[in-house]
């Protein structure tokens, strides 16, 4: 593609949840990878940085640019599987949801998914989203290649051969270039059985370690009154008292013949994998997520319920735990660490900011690390402090956009 075949209509976009807006001065969907390439070229030709915009489901500015902003939902699809190596490749804009059958037909799942499957891998990958299972690794974790177009318009690809450029490319937050292809550690297919129960905070305060290490995925959502479970459209009976309940989330593995063993009763499902994993949410809301090491998770968890319960009983949302495994990724809230993942939301609309605001104090004494997707409190003294690596990030990023084309003004100050 020449440069002038590039769409300069001026374009507003907006994340899933409402708070993040910018209308770019290019907006380009390109077909494929040459596309790319020229869309890219063009940009730096014009002095625009360059943003990507995945499926606009992060809380945080990370996709907002008043230059280029890219769409690759034109390049999806599996592009190979390998079931010898566990392993499986896909163009940049296909969404987790689209590897579910492909993968299963060649006997490979996901090794974990999250609370949704709408967004595409390469913005799932770049901040880091995670289930939960404290031996099961985000996304980002399973990254093996990435193949990008970098701050000079050139393709490069990074794989195992160089552990330190792979590592900062697994959590990127879109700073290194756009993302081309991706190749994931996956796993071998597996059914899973579904576990749904409502139990008071005490049964899970009191059984916390067991349930932890007992099953393959364990998360629950805290709530603070009774009204607390529609605000995450969470089912539950219309008898069931639910303030300062959990409504408790159980998957495992589990073997099944199909088509007599796969079971379709509500909270009790027993399926493929990738027919368990949630599909989406429909009501929007402003969601913050920490990770504290899983060895502070119920301290941690247990001071945020207090906080709820005695200095900010107006918020309604529930606490959502969960956990995931330790990685090596520069920027992952997981370095080197397990983590309990805590999550709070605020009420579009509404002045949640004091609320976060205490949230993100409590959390500090833990050195919680942000999900990159989800509101946060971050600054570069903040980063510096609390990722052992940010610097050997700082010098990858350098490497492939010397000049900061793929920076926005929220990353510049952070990762500039
Ligand atoms: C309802 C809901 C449920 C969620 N559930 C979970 C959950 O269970 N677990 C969890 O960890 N998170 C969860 N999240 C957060 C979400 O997974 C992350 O914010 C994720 O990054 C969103 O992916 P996306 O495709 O929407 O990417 P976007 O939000 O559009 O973009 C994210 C980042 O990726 C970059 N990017 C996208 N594509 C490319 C590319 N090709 N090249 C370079 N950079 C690129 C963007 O520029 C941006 O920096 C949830 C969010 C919502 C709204």
């Amino acid at each position: 593609m020449s440069s002038t075949d590039l769409p300069t209509t001026d374009r507003i976009w907006t994340n899933w949840a409402g708070n993040q807006t910018c209308t770019a001065a290019v907006f380009a969907q390109p077909r494929d990878e040459d596309e790319v390439i020229a869309a890219v070229r063009h940009a730096i030709g014009r002095g625009l940085n360059v943003r990507v915009a995945g499926a606009g489901h992060s809380f945080t500015p990370v996709v907002t640019t008043g230059g280029m902003l890219l769409d690759l939902t034109r390049l999806t699809g599996i592009t190979a599987t390998d079931p010898t190596r566990l392993r499986a490749s896909a163009l940049a804009g296909t969404t987790v949801g689209d590897f579910g059958p492909p993968l299963w037909e060649a006997g490979l799942s996901l090794t974990n998914q999250g609370d949704i499957d709408k967004q595409v891998i390469a913005g799932a990958i770049a901040t880091g989203t995670h289930g939960s299972g404290i031996d099961l690794p985000s996304f980002s974790a399973a990254l093996r290649r990435v193949r990008l177009v970098d701050g000079s318009g050139e393709v490069v690809e990074i794989d195992e051969s160089d552990p330190r450029r792979l590592r900062a490319a697994q959590v990127a937050i879109g700073a290194l270039g756009v993302v081309l292809e991706v190749e994931l550690a996956v796993s071998p297919a597996y059914h899973l059985t579904e576990e749904i129960s409502y139990r008071p905070w005490q049964e899970i305060a009191e059984a916390w370690d067991e349930l932890i290490a007992r099953h393959r995925h364990f998360s629950f959502f805290w709530c603070p009154g009774d009204e607390s479970v529609d605000l995450y459209q969470l089912p539950a009976p219309p008898d069931q008292p639910m303030a300062d309940h959990c409504y408790v989330k159980i998957y495992d593995e589990v073997e099944v013949a199909e088509p007599d063993g796969i079971v379709s009763t509500v909270g009790h499902r027993v399926d493929r994998a990738y027919r368990i994993y949630p599909g989406g949410y429909d009501t929007p809301f402003h969601e913050m997520e920490y990770m504290v090491p899983a060895e502070h998770g119920f301290t941690a968890v247990s001071a945020i319920r207090e906080l709820m319960r005695t200095e900010h009983p107006d918020q309604r949302y529930p606490i959502e735990v969960r956990w995931t495994a330790a990685d090596e990724a520069y920027l992952s809230p997981n370095h080197r660490r397990a983590t309990t993942v805590i999550s709070v939301s605020g009420e579009p609309g509404t002045d949640y900011w004091p609320f976060l605001r205490a949230v993100d104090e409590r959390l500090r004494e833990f050195r919680a690390r942000p999900h990159w997707g989800k509101l946060h409190f971050m600054t570069r003294e903040r980063m510096t402090e609390l990722f052992d690596e940010f610097g050997t990030f700082l010098d990858v990023r350098r490497e492939l956009d010397p000049d900061g084309t793929f920076l926005n003004d929220h990353l510049r100050p952070l990762l500039g």
